[in-house]
């Protein structure tokens, strides 16, 4: 991922006076990055075209800077890609409370099927709906007890067999029972044993014409990488699904192979997974997933969970000032504050800027230690100062020594502070410049 800025910043640096050779130099090290981040190559070359043709016509005026080339190339990028992911589709799956809605999970064995059911069940059932879960995986041994297991910790009534080895048995007396029961949402998951074998897609086929779904989802591993065209083309052809869910996003994949499977199959990416547990699931953001491909902070997502974790006015008030392009200290302190409530900094730190090199050096108890000092920084500024943008320290350099001394740190500490919040102040500049667009992300490289 960071590869792809630090390509766009290190081409940047061999800059010729000639815009064309400009564009053509750092197109190649987007290519390059983009191939090394798993993405399909008839796609790259694709989005390659588009890109040039794109730069060429929105050539900047003559003495425009390289930065404001680089920015103009960035955005462009970061654009395209999201057009890739974002498959507009006209009418989305939105089930009805007081209706049945069968929902059916298909995918490779191991790609994260059963855990994903359980908690898409969880999300719905937090929105009020009656939803009950099947098994309809009779091939595994014990393919029914960690469905059972999830679901019971869950608290989501489920249907599954012991003794019926026939899936498409079971999956008929499963949805019987709960359409019976008046359930809203019945959730059917399955085995995907075979590795794309004539045998899975067969088995699939009979289960869905039992199960009748009104929606059925693909479960796809983000470390496929390259394999994800072909794999994603197969399953479309035998189960015409109609969502993605991406698991594993927490690993080390970027899940650029994700891209080629929506190109392929013009399936939109409904949810994410990021972990084992349960909660680890976010609705799928086309800004915030290419933000992660291109390796820069992740302004969306992380407002988005600072939004489940704090209290509504503070929340409210830093959104109207980053809707308005503004972030003050302040509204850095709300923030850091609200982190330090969220829970394992590492998962958190990722989508910061300058936050992610901070977690690599230093270990979670440390860096926690860290952003505890830098609450007292904040702390012992005036409220003058906290509603400022931090120019203020600059024009005024011995306010940093008061703070320094009344918080028991340093300079140093409080210089650093008044970075990382210009780093988001331009994330918000960018963000209601164009959509939070890459353009001057800062943190990446
Ligand atoms: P299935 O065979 O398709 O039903 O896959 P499972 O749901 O059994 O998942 C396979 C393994 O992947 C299990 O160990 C899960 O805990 C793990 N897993 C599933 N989703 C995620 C995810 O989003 N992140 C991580 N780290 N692990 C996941
Ligand atoms: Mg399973």
């Amino acid at each position: 991922g960071k590869r792809i800025n630090g390509a766009v910043n290190n081409a940047l640096s061999n800059t010729s006076d000639d815009y064309a050779v400009n564009v053509d130099t750092m197109l190649k090290a987007i290519v390059t990055a983009l191939l090394e981040s798993d993405v399909n190559i008839a796609l790259v070359s694709r989005l390659r075209n588009n890109i040039k043709s794109k730069l060429m016509a929105q050539k900047p005026a003559s003495g425009s800077t390289n930065a404001q080339t680089k920015k103009l190339i960035q955005k462009t990028v970061f654009d395209e890609l999201c057009n890739l992911v974002d498959c507009d589709v006209k009418e989305p799956f939105n089930p009805k409370k007081k209706q049945c809605n069968v929902i059916m999970f298909v995918g490779l064995q191991g790609s994260g099927k059963t855990t994903s059911c359980t908690k898409l069940a969880v999300y719905y059932q937090k929105r009020g709906f009656k939803v009950g879960l099947v098994c309809a995986d009779t091939f595994r041994a014990g393919a029914f007890d960690q469905l059972k297991q999830n679901a019971i910790k869950a608290r989501i009534p489920f249907y599954g067999s012991y003794t019926e080895t026939d899936p498409v048995q079971v999956a008929d007396e499963g949805i019987k029972k709960f359409k019976k029961e008046k359930f809203e949402i019945i959730i059917v998951d399955t085995s995907g044993r075979h590795r794309q074998e004539e045998a899975l897609f067969q088995e699939m086929i009979e289960i869905s014409h039992v199960v009748k779904p009104n929606q059925t989802i693909m479960v796809l591993d983000a470390s496929i990488g390259q394999a994800a065209e072909q794999q994603s083309k197969a399953f479309k052809d035998s189960s015409d699904f109609g969502a993605i869910i991406l698991t594993k996003m927490d690993g080390h994949a970027k899940g650029g192979g994700a891209i080629s499977a929506v190109a392929a199959t013009h399936t939109p990416i409904i949810f994410i997974g990021t972990g084992e547990h349960v909660h680890d699931f976010e609705k799928f953001s086309p800004k915030s997933f290419v933000s992660k491909l291109l390796g820069i902070g992740d302004i969306e997502s992380l407002m988005e969970q600072i939004q489940t974790v704090s209290n509504e006015e503070d929340t409210k008030a830093v959104m109207e000032n980053i809707q308005q392009g503004k972030f003050t200290l302040l509204d850095f302190k709300k923030q850091m504050q609200t982190i330090m409530k969220m829970g394992p900094l590492s998962n958190i730190a990722q989508m910061i800027p300058g936050m992610s090199n901070m977690m690599n050096q230093v270990g979670e108890d440390e860096a926690s230690s860290k952003m505890k000092r830098m609450i007292y920084v904040l702390d012992s500024m005036t409220k003058e100062e906290l509603d400022s943008d931090g120019r203020i320290f600059i024009e005024q350099p011995s306010r940093m020594i008061r703070v320094a001394k009344g918080s028991g740190t340093s300079v140093f500490e409080i210089e650093g502070i008044l970075m990382q919040q210009r780093m988001f102040a331009s994330m918000a500049q960018s963000a209601k410049a164009g959509g939070a667009g890459a353009g001057g992300m800062p943190g990446a490289g």
